[in-house]
């Protein structure tokens, strides 16, 4: 467990080969389509693995055809009012 430089808020960190991605704390599991369903309206949501990879897709229900099952965490960047304070390298 560890805290935001920027804005204080307790983080989790995905942590990859090369990088270090901010998290929100809570695991989030949905079910992504790669592409916006013409249908219905959805949510677009990118969620940060483990691995620090991010998956990027449109939230809709598990039995949609296509819709792949991802758990990950939201990036802190979303939230943390700080993030645009962030300077890296
Ligand atoms: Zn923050």
């Amino acid at each position: 467990m560890s805290r935001c430089n920027g804005c204080g808020a307790t983080i989790g960190w995905a942590l990859g080969t090369n990088v270090a991605h901010p998290v929100e704390q809570a695991e989030v599991v949905a079910w992504l389509v790669p592409t916006a369903p013409a249908d219905r309206i959805t949510t677009k949501l990118a969620l940060v693995q483990h691995d620090a990879r991010v998956v990027v897709g449109w939230v809709v229900d598990p039995d949609t055809e296509g819709a792949t099952r991802v758990t990950g965490h939201e990036s802190h960047f979303a939230y943390c009012r700080a993030a645009k304070d962030f300077r890296k390298g």
